[in-house]
């Protein structure tokens, strides 16, 4: 009889193993401290705590690729009006105004107790305060790279641009770096807001700490077209002359790439996070994430930060990334509901350079695992159970475990109080004006 921390009894299970989505049924899965010791047919056994998954469907923990976590506290903040009156009239005065450590925080929790309810597990987040955020994130019992923002001008961590942004990720190295759950990250802005002596410095870092790199890139037509005014190359190209592109990469956006970008991506090694509901929302248009998919690029899910999506929902992001994807090309089989699944876990870990760790549900990987109740109307009758993605809204996960352990149990959070974080916002609000 083998012994358990926790077992789960799968109705249906896909275990994303290889990165090839199929479904098997009546499995166990059988979780020994913060790893999976057991994954296949039904045998005995005794275990602390045993879910039962007789009627639900279990994936791997899900991945955002890019986020901005603390930016919660401003969904549905000025949406619909044009996109640099709403960056540079609403977003940026607001972030000048109010974004300190405790508005990161707040904003964090809010976000992290939004994500575990709807399955996800692991963020690449770009903010400021990282070294903030990445307290939360420990607390919570949850997965995250944090990239520490660098930008060419007075951040609300650097306001008096004396290197403020640089002392925190010293900081974050000196304390997270090897952590088991929380990852140190740099995270240059955009090429447009980057010198080169910026981006080259992140770079350098980026490679002498051994860390990822995140930067949002090509991300509207417009920034496409002015990269080729200033520098006489496309954002992609500028970034691989610097040697920005030889760290470990991860592009978020890649809407408005070329041919030569992508080979570039492809030959580099770079992963491509896309935000399908932020590119709608905010009129960018529609990466050509078959074309990258094809070339080899790796393409992880995100959601971008609420104030372009506006949730943190990535069982609704699968959804609207398919439709996306069919709708573009014209082409309803450009991207399949398991092609969805397979971006938002493995090829998101395979972007985070952690397949050897999550991304699947396989023996000795970490125990990052979602259930997800299938006995709602809307979900049934089952026939393909990937294209379940089509009609999930994200309120059916059931159980959440990260790094083994129990974050949510039919529904409710074990360690975050959603009930508390709402009291402490309904304050905040109140007192800052937000
Ligand atoms: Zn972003």
């Amino acid at each position: 009889v083998r012994n358990f921390d926790v077992a789960i009894r799968c109705g249906y299970l896909s275990t994303l193993k290889g990165g090839k989505v199929e479904v098997e049924k009546d499995r166990l899965i059988g979780v020994e401290g913060s790893r999976i010791a057991y994954v296949g047919t039904p045998i005995p056994f005794e275990a602390d705590e045993t879910i039962d998954a007789s009627g639900k469907w279990v994936i791997p923990g899900l991945v955002n690729t890019h986020t901005h976590l603390p930016m919660t506290l401003f969904r549905g903040y000025s949406d619909d009006v044009p996109l640099n009156e709403w960056l540079t009239k609403h977003i940026f005065p607001a972030e000048a105004r109010l974004v300190d450590p405790e508005f990161c925080r707040l904003g964090t929790e809010l976000a992290l107790v939004e994500a575990l309810k709807s399955g996800t597990t692991s963020f690449l987040d770009m903010y400021y305060f990282e070294d903030d955020i990445a307290e939360v994130v420990d607390r919570s019992g949850m997965r995250a790279w944090l990239g520490q923002s660098v930008i060419d001008f007075p951040a609300p961590d650097n306001k008096s641009f004396d290197g403020g942004d640089y002392r925190i990720l010293d900081r974050m190295v000196e304390r997270w770096k090897g952590h088991e759950r929380v990852s140190p990250v740099i995270a240059p802005h955009a090429p447009y807001t980057c010198s080169d002596a910026t981006l080259k410095r992140a770079a350098e870092y980026g490679r002498k700490h051994d860390i990822l790199l995140s930067i949002h890139v090509s991300e509207t037509a417009f920034e496409q077209a002015e990269s080729q005014k200033n520098f006489g190359k496309s954002p992609t190209q500028r970034l691989h002359d610097i040697g920005l592109m030889d760290c470990g990469c991860v592009f978020a956006h890649c809407v408005h790439v070329s041919e030569a970008d992508m080979d570039l991506m492809a030959k580099k090694g770079v992963a491509c996070a896309h935000n399908p509901e932020s590119n709608m929302k905010l009129g960018s248009g529609a990466a050509p994430i078959r074309a990258m998919m094809d070339r080899g690029v790796t393409v992880g899910l995100g959601t971008d930060g609420c104030a372009s999506n506006n949730d943190l929902n990535m069982i609704r992001e699968m959804d609207s990334g398919a439709k996306l994807a069919k709708l573009s090309a014209r082409d309803n089989a450009a991207v399949s509901a398991a092609d969805m699944l397979r971006m938002a876990t493995w090829e998101g870990a395979k972007a985070l350079r952690a397949l050897d760790r999550i991304g699947s549900i396989e023996e000795g990987k970490l125990a990052d695992i979602v259930t997800i109740d299938l006995e709602h109307p809307h979900l049934q009758p089952v026939h393909e159970v990937p294209s379940l993605i089509y009609s999930l809204q994200g309120f059916e996960v059931s159980e959440v475990l990260c790094h083994g352990r129990v974050l949510l149990r039919q529904g409710r959070p074990t360690l975050l109080s959603p009930a508390g974080i709402l009291e402490r916002l309904r304050e905040y609000r109140g007192r800052v004006g937000l």
